[in-house]
């Protein structure tokens, strides 16, 4: 498969705005595998990028590429990489760690210093995969047969983050579990509680559109955040374990208040909200554990795996499929106040 030498790519830039440009191919280095797109999925960072970009609130000077959840086919490669076939579908994990840091050398790659930086847009210029060709090292490659969906397939990412969330959590077997977030976090968090076999998971939610999702993804212990507490403390007894993934201060009160003594509450939130002081008091009156979630790493080969074999339905979370050329109104949708969940983006030719 010969690549052409200029290809389309998403761009953010604080001066030029939201766009499509047109720039060169990049060549993969020795290491690296060229990609063709498939299909990419818009999440939480993207779309704050793309509001970021248009308010003018954004902070580096580059021109921007977004999106970390994608698959893609196999163009080309390095001479030092193996074992892939060009024209073969990929899974792609994000993570991209240093290899060297105290992190990476304790099988803490999700901590990489290099991976998790303070300067989000910085990571997002460097490795954004909303284009039409672009270059990923050979170990974040993970093949799939040519069956599998791969609207489904870029899901990977959100699905491993989810994963990641619930291994922080804890062995969930036997446990009752509290997930909210009326997101697609939310959501995939409630299936991968569910996936780890907890006692009874309660999904935590406070939208009609994402309450329609989760009975159409099958979780059935629906409880809207509207309820009244009395209604609502009925039901959430006995919490031992709450995982929010929203970001939201209203739900993080509702895990810390709804979940038993001495029970514990992971909290993951890509947003640097202030979260109230007084949630505090909660944390101390009741001997609880607080434990954060942000970037997953080991999870996504499990995450690929669910998905290849069709183990989790994750279709009712896909809002809508957006042509690779329309990329700009995939974002206005996602940003607008119409009620989505994920919204894809398919390159020409799938
Ligand atoms: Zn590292």
């Amino acid at each position: 498969m010969l690549a052409p030498l200029l290809m389309s790519s998403v761009s953010f830039h604080p001066s030029a705005g939201c766009q499509i440009i047109e720039q060169e191919v990049p060549s993969p280095s020795r290491s690296q595998v060229l990609l063709k797109l498939v299909c990419a999925s818009l999440n939480a960072n993207d779309i704050d990028l793309y509001n970021d970009t248009v308010s003018g609130r954004i902070k580096t000077n580059t021109s921007i590429t977004p999106c970390h959840e994608a698959c893609a086919t196999v163009v080309s490669y390095g001479d030092l990489v193996e074992g892939f076939d060009v024209g073969e579908l990929v899974a792609i994990n994000p993570c991209r760690p240093c290899w060297h840091c105290k992190y990476c050398l304790n099988d803490q790659t999700h901590l990489c210093l290099d991976t998790i930086t303070t300067n989000q847009e910085l990571a997002y210029a460097k490795h954004g995969m909303l284009s039409e060709y672009f270059v990923v090292e050979d170990y974040q490659c993970y093949p799939v047969g040519p069956e599998c969906d791969t609207h489904l397939l870029s899901l990977c990412a959100a699905l491993a983050g989810a994963l990641h969330r619930t291994n922080r959590a804890g062995p969930l077997l036997g446990k009752r579990v509290l997930v909210s977030g009326s997101n697609a976090n939310g959501l995939l968090t409630a299936l991968a509680a569910t996936l780890e076999a907890a006692e009874k998971v309660y999904y935590l939610a406070d939208s009609e559109h994402t309450i329609l999702t989760a009975m159409q993804l099958g979780i059935t212990n629906i409880v809207d955040t509207r309820l009244s507490d009395t209604h609502k403390q009925e039901i959430l007894s006995d919490i031992d374990i709450a995982i929010e993934t929203s970001g939201s201060t209203h739900l993080l009160h509702d895990c810390l208040y709804y979940v038993s003594r001495g029970g514990r509450v992971v909290y993951s939130s890509g947003k640097q909200d202030n979260v109230s002081i007084s949630l505090l008091y909660l944390i101390a009156q009741k001997e609880l554990e607080l434990r954060g979630a942000t970037q997953f790493d080991g999870e996504f080969a499990k995450a690929v795996d669910l998905i290849a074999r069709q183990e989790v339905n994750l279709l009712p979370l896909i809002t809508t499929s957006v042509p690779f050329e329309e990329s700009i109104s995939a974002f206005e949708l996602a940003s607008s106040k119409r009620p989505t969940i994920k919204v894809l983006i398919s390159a020409r030719n799938e």
